[in-house]
């Protein structure tokens, strides 16, 4: 590990650094060793308060953020993501550390959202509202009415951070947000301050007026809260669990009734069926489950494997997870350490679960080391659907193998669950693959691959996995209002 230079550990409200109001500091964590990293300004009601005070000054009708063109808005944000591209190396060391995600992903999370950026920087100058025809309306006297729609920003919006792919949901957040003319007080997640931090600082050096972009690191029950539940904040955009998912659309509705879009967890299904080829299907399998140390909501965790070729696939996903290689996230490795105690502890125990219940763990199913918080890669065969592990959302390197027999089968049990993220299918039949499309209860599907997302497609969840849409022309919709203006259309001249 190199040395990573930490410059900005208070809060940035705006766009001056300042510590918190208490005088107050959090710690952030080293997850490959558990060593201090750093000393974090920790924000809470009051410091909230004066963020979303400035996020509302800047938000006037007169002031400079709104003065600019919706071009003007563009061009900044491309200017955001040449600051990114040009510290890519420095943000992803920063994430290594911070995280413990491998250097080479944490590098290439930072440049990838780079180009969402630059997606919604294109979309800044080209939000349309409709003409409506013109029509009789019996209220006007003396003619017709003409209609239009008017997108405009929703206001000030609060975003609430998850610590699984900081620079990215950080950029999945803002640059909607920005391109639709919001300003933002965002909260990242406590595990994870500090490439928010960084991004804070390309963001003023990219030239936005005070007070559009504000960062306050601190704790979910008192800045997040205090964010959720803040009467001048006009939205609220939260990813994380669905358990505080509930939690946010309480407080979003205290004491005003703010918009609000929630990406949360997930428990999602690949389906692999007799036809597939055995090693491509086991391949595809263990990324969806295990890309970034199974931290990741759309995974695949529930693996759905057809009676016919279930003996080989087990024997072949088990292979593939042993020769995973796991450990300093400096080297080059696929796996780093998870992110901290409580998630490790919390990962251990569904692990202690699986075996307990009686499936058959036939990869890893214990930690790695002694310090740090790294765990073997752990495959579960012959799981069934009332099991824990079938059942809840782990976020750690756990795949549960479970087998079956017919279609209808396997869609009724894919669909049995809470959520409804995301989903996937491995047929070489096109039209197994065009049922499953139609049948399955998810916001994604992905057919002979898995977790494709590009700044171009919409991303979220049905059901309890999440409300509204993330990248793409839907993921902006949700940062704008929609006014109607009817004017009269005299039939002639007054003057
Ligand atoms: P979390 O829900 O504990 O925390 C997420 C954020 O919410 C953090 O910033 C936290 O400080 C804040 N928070 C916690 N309590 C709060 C409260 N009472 N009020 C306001 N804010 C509060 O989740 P996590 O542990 O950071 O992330 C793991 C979970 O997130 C997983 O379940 C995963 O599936 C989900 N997730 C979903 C997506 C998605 O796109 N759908 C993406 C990443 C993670």
């Amino acid at each position: 590990m190199g040395k990573v230079d930490i410059k900005y550990t208070k809060l940035f409200i705006n766009n001056e650094w300042v510590d918190a109001v208490s005088k107050k500091t959090f710690l952030t964590i080293n997850p490959q060793d558990e060593t201090v990293i750093a000393k974090v300004a920790e924000g809470d009601k009051a410091d909230i308060n004066k963020a979303v005070e400035a996020a509302v000054k800047a938000f006037h009708r007169y002031s400079e953020w709104r003065s600019l063109d919706a071009s003007q808005r563009g061009r900044l944000l491309l200017k955001l993501a040449d600051l990114m591209e040009r510290d890519a190396k420095y943000l992803g060391e920063l994430e290594t550390l911070d995280n413990g995600k491998p250097v080479a992903q944490a590098t290439g999370e930072a440049t990838w959202s780079a180009q969402i950026i630059r997606y919604y920087a294109g979309k800044a100058d080209k939000i349309l509202g409709n003409t409506i025809p013109a029509a009789k309306y019996q209220m006007v006297s003396d003619g017709e009415v003409l209609t239009m729609t008017l997108k405009e920003p929703v206001g000030v919006c609060g975003q609430i951070l998850p610590w699984n792919y900081p620079i990215p949901m950080f950029v999945w957040k803002i640059a909607p947000a920005l391109a639709a003319g919001c300003t933002l007080v965002i909260k990242p997640a406590e595990q994870t301050p500090l490439t928010a931090l960084a991004m804070a600082a390309l963001i003023k050096e990219a030239g936005f007026p005070a007070g559009v972009v504000n960062v306050v690191p601190g704790y979910g029950p008192t800045a997040g809260a205090a964010l959720t539940s803040h009467p001048k904040v006009d939205k609220i955009a939260f990813t994380g669990s669905t358990e505080v998912g509930r939690i946010i659309m309480k407080g979003a509705s205290d004491v005003n009734l703010k918009r609000v879009t929630l990406e949360l967890g997930g428990k999602s299904p690949l389906v692999v069926f007799n036809d597939a080829d055995v090693e491509q299907a086991a391949d595809i399998a263990h990324r969806a489950c295990f890309a970034n140390a199974g931290q990741c909501c759309a995974a695949g965790t529930r693996t759905f494997v057809q009676s016919g070729i279930y003996d080989r696939f087990v024997a072949k996903a088990a292979e593939i997870a042993k020769k995973r290689t796991v450990g300093n996230p400096w080297e080059n490795v696929q796996q780093g350490p998870q992110i901290d105690a409580e998630m490790f502890n919390k990962v251990m125990g569904y692990i202690n679960a699986g075996k307990k219940e009686g499936a058959k763990c036939i990869a890893g199913g214990d930690r790695l080391g002694t310090k740090g918080f790294f765990i073997q890669p752990t495959v579960f065969a012959d799981v069934k659907d009332n099991m824990k592990i079938a059942r809840e959302e782990i976020f750690g390197p756990v795949q549960s193998i479970l087998k079956f027999e017919t279609f209808d089968e396997v869609i009724d049990r894919a669909n049995d669950s809470n959520y409804g993220l995301a989903a996937g299918v491995i047929t070489k039949d096109i039209a197994t693959a065009l049922a499953f499309m139609k049948h399955i209860r998810a916001g994604s599907v992905w057919v002979n691959t898995y977790e494709i997302v590009t700044p171009q497609t919409p991303f979220g969840g049905f059901r309890e996995s999440g409300i509204g849409r993330e990248m793409g022309e839907d993921g902006i919709l949700q940062y704008l209002e929609n006014k109607t203006v009817s004017l009269s259309l005299p039939k002639k001249p007054r003057l």
